[in-house]
């Protein structure tokens, strides 16, 4: 494989190789031997086997855990036509496969690595797209992305927003700013399964609403039908509203701690005619404890906390956490009750997250069945060559 003598090289330690052959993109420093030339702050590099093997080309970071994200492995450069191509692949999944776009549509645009594009998040509403960089070296690229992703999207406007916990892996401190073209000052209007939501793409969390969890809120509807329902960490309303319009629910309590999201969530219940539709900002935790107290149950309790485990040292005390939140939901669920837990911790896996359920079935007495085990929206590909881009997790579980 040839490549330009002037870049400079990256050579894996020995015996380390495998996985970049198997296309991961995450090089991190403790795998690399050495260095030759001099690669700044977002550099491109080309990687080596210690055998002298070209392995793939990618992006250097001086500061970062993740010193060399991997792009391209056959051996061609990290070039504007290559950045263009993956983006166009990525807009072509959602469009041409998944068939989402349209008026008031909104979803993810990319996917970071499940995009093959480490280190970049874009998520669609409407006419307008939100941009979270994680990586330093594609937010020194960032006029030259969001250009790309303004021409391939016909999208009106680009901002982009800094995300948590990137400063001290990355060294990367993005400032909200707006990269290119306009945003709205109202909130963007955006309908997912026939209701409307104002998505606040400035002010709301993340980049303005949570569009992983899109097929979910409509699948949980289904369970619903005649039961009173608990929505716990609602966010502005989702599955709350879901299974108050499509799933037939007798009523609906949404509970989160933001009391600036609550008022959007009843916002939300009421442009879209769903008055029956209650919200509450308060901790979840505590809620759960004052309805045990008061004797309420509910037919269907839906949990889906924030993030626990940040690091992997973080795991256990996460788990801790799931176990505690779903053994206090047990507590307000009626006999045959359906628990629909959620789990967006990507290093809690599948069968992690199981095992605490099957905790919560042995300190309940209670038996637990696992109905489906459902995941995040098909615009947030998962990569067969880097596993860690599966992260959300969604049981929907019956409970005796
Ligand atoms: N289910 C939502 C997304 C939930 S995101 C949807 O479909 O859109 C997680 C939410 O938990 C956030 O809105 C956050 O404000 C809220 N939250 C965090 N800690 C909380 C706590 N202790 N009690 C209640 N809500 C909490």
């Amino acid at each position: 494989m040839t490549t330009e003598p002037s870049l400079p090289r990256v050579v894996v330690k020995p015996r380390r190789a495998r996985p970049f052959f198997a296309r991961h993109p995450w090089l991190f420093v403790t795998s690399i031997g050495r260095v030759e030339g001099e690669p700044g702050p977002g550099s491109e590099v080309a990687v080596f086997s210690h055998e002298g093997r070209f392995i793939a080309r990618g992006l250097f970071n001086p500061r970062g855990a993740i010193r060399v994200r991997l792009y391209r492995w056959d051996g061609g450069p990290l070039d504007e036509a290559f950045w263009s191509e993956r983006l166009a692949a990525a807009v072509r999944l959602r469009r041409d496969v998944l068939g989402l776009g349209g008026p008031g549509a909104g979803f993810r645009v990319v996917f970071s690595e499940g995009d093959g594009l480490s280190g970049l998040t874009v998520d669609r509403f409407d006419r307008w797209l939100v941009a979270q960089f994680t990586s330093l070296a594609l937010f020194e690229r960032r006029a030259l992305l969001a250009r790309l992703l303004l021409e391939q999207t016909g999208a009106e406007g680009l901002l982009s927003r800094p995300e948590r916990g990137t400063a001290e892996p990355e060294g990367l401190h993005a400032p909200e700013e707006v990269l290119l073209g306009t945003l709205p000052m109202e909130p963007v209007e955006v309908i997912e399964h026939g209701l409307t939501y104002g998505v606040d793409l400035k002010g709301g969390q993340k980049t303005g609403f949570y569009l992983d969890q899109r097929d979910n809120r409509r699948a949980v509807a289904s369970y619903c039908r005649g039961r009173r329902v608990l929505d716990l960490f609602c966010y502005t309303g989702g599955f709350a509203l879901n299974a108050l319009r499509h799933g037939g629910a007798t009523s609906v309590l949404g509970i989160d701690s933001s009391a600036t999201i609550i008022e959007v969530a009843r916002h939300h219940a009421v442009i879209n005619h769903l008055g029956a539709a209650r919200f509450e900002a308060a901790d979840a935790f505590e809620v759960l404890e004052a309805l045990r107290t008061r004797g309420e149950r509910f037919g269907v309790v839906i949990c889906d906390p924030p993030k626990f485990a940040r690091h992997p040292r973080g795991v256990e005390e996460a788990l801790k956490g799931y176990l505690r939140l779903n053994r206090a939901a047990l507590d307000v669920l009626e006999p045959d009750g359906v628990l629909v837990t959620c789990s967006c911790s990507g290093l809690v896996d599948r069968g992690l997250f199981a095992d605490v359920l099957g905790q919560v079935a042995e300190l309940s007495g209670r038996p637990i069945q696992i109905l489906e085990q459902r995941g995040q929206a098909p615009d947030h590909p998962i990569s067969a060559s880097c596993l860690e881009t599966e992260y959300l997790k969604c049981f929907v579980c019956r409970v005796g």
